[in-house]
């Protein structure tokens, strides 16, 4: 005799069993994102950075893909890593505290001065509305459009250029966040930061930087604090 009842249980049973296996499946294909979770947990919040869309933003970003080939192995590990042309993309905590101080929120518009390898401006792209990010070298200007454009951070425009002079057309900004050091903070960029808006960034001479936060009053006065030491390559002067 037919058992329907039993038969239905043993469908759903079925497609359980099918459901598991694939989420198992999936998570095999991706170990990177197993590295990531552990990445966040012990290098990240562990040291005090407590935004879950930071955090969230840090787990879904897959940063061996914006490192060099030869060092993706080392891409979930606590320390920055050379990129070529004297640049170096950061060790994950310091993109996390910056990300972090520059509170970028979903219709923010946040300008990114030392694109690299693009790592940063991908984090801060799922945070905020739209990245402007601008790179001194033309070659990781290139290859960075590039790996974002394949990952499909469809809201990040990396322009070649000096970031001493930001990117007048598309000021104000909600945010600026400069990832190579001037040994004073420009007046250029103060000046297209909003009214309210947030400036990260490391400031001094190699060895003896400090990552500075500055807030932009809503009556247009300057409030400036240390998040403390930092070491970050400086910023070149354009020609
Ligand atoms: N944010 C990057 C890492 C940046 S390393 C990332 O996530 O990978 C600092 C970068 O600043 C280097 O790529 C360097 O070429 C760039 N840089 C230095 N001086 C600059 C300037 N005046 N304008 C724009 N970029 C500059």
């Amino acid at each position: 005799m037919k058992c329907y009842p039993c038969d239905l249980l043993l469908a759903i049973a079925a497609c359980a069993a099918l459901v598991l296996l694939a989420a198992t499946l999936m998570n095999a294909q991706d170990p990177t994102s197993e590295m990531r979770a552990r990445m966040v947990a012990d290098q990240i919040a562990a040291r005090g950075v407590r935004s879950p869309d930071v955090l969230r933003a840090m787990r879904a970003t897959p940063r061996h893909l914006f490192v060099p080939q030869a060092s993706r192995r080392l891409a979930y590990e606590d320390y920055p890593l050379p990129l070529g042309y004297g640049a170096t993309i950061s060790q994950p905590y310091i993109v996390a505290l910056m990300t972090e101080a520059a509170a970028p929120a979903k219709t923010h518009r946040v300008l990114e001065i030392g694109t690299g390898s693009g790592y940063q401006a991908a984090v801060l792209a799922q945070l905020a509305a739209r990245v402007y990010t601008v790179e001194i070298v033309p070659e990781l200007a290139q290859s960075a459009t590039k790996t974002l454009r394949e990952l499909g951070y469809a809201n990040v425009e990396v322009r070649q250029g000096d970031g001493f002079l930001g990117w007048p057309e598309q000021a104000p900004f909600d945010s600026i966040l400069l990832t190579a050091a001037p040994l004073e903070i420009p007046e250029t960029l103060i000046a297209q930061l909003a009214r309210g808006g947030r400036l990260v960034a490391p400031i001094g001479s190699l060895g003896n930087q400090d990552l500075i936060l500055i807030r932009k009053q809503a009556d247009g006065r300057i409030q400036r604090h240390s998040l403390g030491g930092v070491s970050f390559v400086p910023m070149r002067r354009g020609k």
